[in-house]
């Protein structure tokens, strides 16, 4: 399979790498919103969220949640951090190897999730999802 993030983890593509373990990989995204943008990706190829194993996502989160950390203790003197992750085309995915995104945050950097937002639901439809969702959480 040609994926370019399995390549990375396997050494076979160039890559600046922040940190590893056995299940996961940090290294700095190619193309960054903000000086310190890391992408963190399982060690093996996951397409999307679904297919990454509960251990190992948490692991994702946690390795994104220190480098936060150090994003603003290394000087890149950060407004703020996203953690993002874009699972499935429809919602920016671009490279089918999952990963989560820890981007250092600058006022008017221009970085934006646009959102055309309607009129907000009834308590009652909020319910009614909650409980579709509730009904269907392993
Ligand atoms: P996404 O839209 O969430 O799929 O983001 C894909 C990210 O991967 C983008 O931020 C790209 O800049 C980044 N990217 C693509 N190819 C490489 C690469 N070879 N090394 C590092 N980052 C990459
Ligand atoms: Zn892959």
């Amino acid at each position: 399979m040609d994926c370019i993030f399995c390549a990375i983890v396997a050494g076979r593509a160039p890559r600046s790498v922040v940190s590893e373990d056995e299940l996961v990989v940090a290294f700095m995204d190619i193309n960054p919103v903000n000086p310190g943008h890391v992408l963190v990706v399982p060690k093996t190829h996951a397409t999307g969220l679904a297919d990454v194993p509960f251990g190992t996502g948490a692991r994702m989160m946690e390795l994104a949640m220190r480098l936060a950390k150090s994003a603003r203790s290394a000087g890149l003197d950060p407004d703020g951090i996203n953690l993002f992750l874009a699972d499935g085309a429809a919602a920016g995915q671009e490279v089918f190897h999952a990963h989560l995104h820890m981007v250092p945050r600058h006022v008017g950097d221009g970085f934006s999730l646009q959102v055309a937002y309607g009129t907000p639901p009834s308590r009652e439809q909020l319910d009614e999802v909650a409980s579709a969702l509730r009904s269907e959480l392993e």
